[in-house]
């Protein structure tokens, strides 16, 4: 057993320190000690503002524009810029939609989003202009997808995606997973969550015993693009998730400024299988609108992934996809001979 730890009533709560998180570029330059005027910060942005929880700044480097944390999360006027092939919904879910908020793209699993609340704001989400208010699950639409699901036994496998489904309360996430558990098809249900990485804090004893009770197999990916990202608090919580009985796998976005070289994708690896999760994912960007800085060529990622394969051991090996609209699975880059 591992201890968990001991002194709950001196710890904040993970709600408080989500409401604590930073909201202003100003504020996360001002903790960084970096001066605005090196930086060209998008001032307007409220579909989709600054949010970082200080657990997170603090892994970030003190006077460093290029630090791959800040990166993540700080609009820059970039984001601005009209892209050709870059639009809203660069996946078209929309049309993958049985009922709101449930997309059914893939054979024998669908996922349902059930919140558009996140711990942090990541510059790079492919779901940054998601329509959560009618595509949320938890109201009216919650019976309906029940019924799609009843409808389709194939489905086995559900997963809870978002948003991030880790930011809802462990009642509400008891509601669903007891709701989902009621149909005898389902044998794993997967959670889709970036929270254990970014706010280690919400990996409590309620969450744990949640897990631990799931008739279903767990498994759990979280989303980690650099090894900076886990420090001590983020490995005491994967080790917990992981005595919960879940399976722990990790996806990440290929993302320039941040871990765009075979030496960064190598060691975020490592790091990982250090703390007990394997590599599942490397995923090409996602051409959202406001997104295009983070960019890498085809060609560029593939050659990356071919260093890291000649570098480590199979397993530590991420698959690189990108995801095509309509396609049945997520699809592998391949090397082109061009
Ligand atoms: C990514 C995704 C999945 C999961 O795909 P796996 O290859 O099983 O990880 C399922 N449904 C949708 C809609 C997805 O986007
Ligand atoms: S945590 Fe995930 S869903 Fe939320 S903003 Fe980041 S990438 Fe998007």
């Amino acid at each position: 057993m591992i201890p968990r730890i001991p002194h709950p009533e001196h710890r904040p709560d993970w709600q408080s320190l989500l409401a604590g998180a930073v909201r202003s570029s100003e504020e996360l330059l001002r903790l960084l000690e970096l001066d605005p005027q090196q930086l060209k910060i998008q001032p307007l942005c409220s579909d989709f503002p600054l949010r970082v929880p200080h657990s997170y700044v603090r892994r970030m480097a003190k006077g460093d524009i290029h630090d791959p944390l800040l990166r993540q999360v700080l609009p820059l006027v970039e984001e601005t810029l009209q892209v050709a092939g870059y639009s809203h919904d660069p996946l078209a879910e929309l049309a993958a939609m049985p009922s709101p908020g449930l997309l059914h793209k893939y054979h024998g699993r669908a996922l349902l989003t059930v919140t558009g609340a996140c711990a942090i704001h990541c510059r790079y989400c492919f779901r940054r202009h998601y329509p959560y208010s009618e595509a949320n699950p938890l109201n009216s639409h919650w019976e309906q997808s029940l019924d799609y699901l009843g409808r389709h036994p194939e489905i086995n496998e559900i997963i809870l995606s978002g948003g991030d489904p880790l930011s809802l309360t462990d009642l509400r996430l008891r509601e669903i997973t007891t709701r989902l558990s009621a149909l005898p098809q389902l044998q794993t249900l997967r959670i889709h969550t970036r929270i254990p990485i970014v706010l280690p804090e919400r990996v409590d004893d309620g969450l744990l015993a949640l897990l631990e009770q799931q008739r279903m197999k767990v498994v759990m990916v979280v989303h980690c693009n650099h090894a900076n990202e886990i420090d001590p608090a983020v490995r005491g919580a994967l080790q917990l998730l992981a005595s919960s009985g879940a399976t722990l796998l990790n996806q990440s976005v290929l993302l320039q400024g941040v871990n765009d070289s075979a030496s960064s994708l190598i060691d975020l690896s490592r790091t990982l299988f250090s703390a007990g999760v394997l590599p599942y994912y490397l995923h090409q960007l996602d051409h959202v609108h406001g997104a295009a800085h983070f960019a890498i060529e085809d060609r560029r990622a593939v050659a990356l992934i071919e260093a890291v394969r000649n570098a480590l051991p199979g397993y530590l090996v991420p698959r690189l996809v990108q995801e095509q609209p309509g396609a049945l699975a997520k699809s592998p880059l391949q090397c082109s001979n061009n």
